[in-house]
């Protein structure tokens, strides 16, 4: 197996974790309850999605 010659060092270890940075999460706001919600999924408050509702008895969720 292939084994690192050197350690790396702490310049190339920090340019490997510049891209590790968490983004930020995008909202948008419920058509039917006006909560916001994540973009492209059913509303967790509601429990709609498109203007109706798609998921039948949950109001747990
Ligand atoms: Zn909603």
């Amino acid at each position: 197996m292939a084994v690192p010659k050197r350690k790396t060092s702490p310049m190339k270890r920090n340019q490997r974790r510049s891209h590790h940075a968490l983004k930020v999460v995008g909202v948008a706001e419920c058509k039917n309850c006006g909560e916001l919600k994540r973009p492209h999924h059913v509303c967790p408050h509601c429990s709609h999605y498109d203007g109706r509702e798609v998921v039948k008895g949950s109001s747990v969720r």
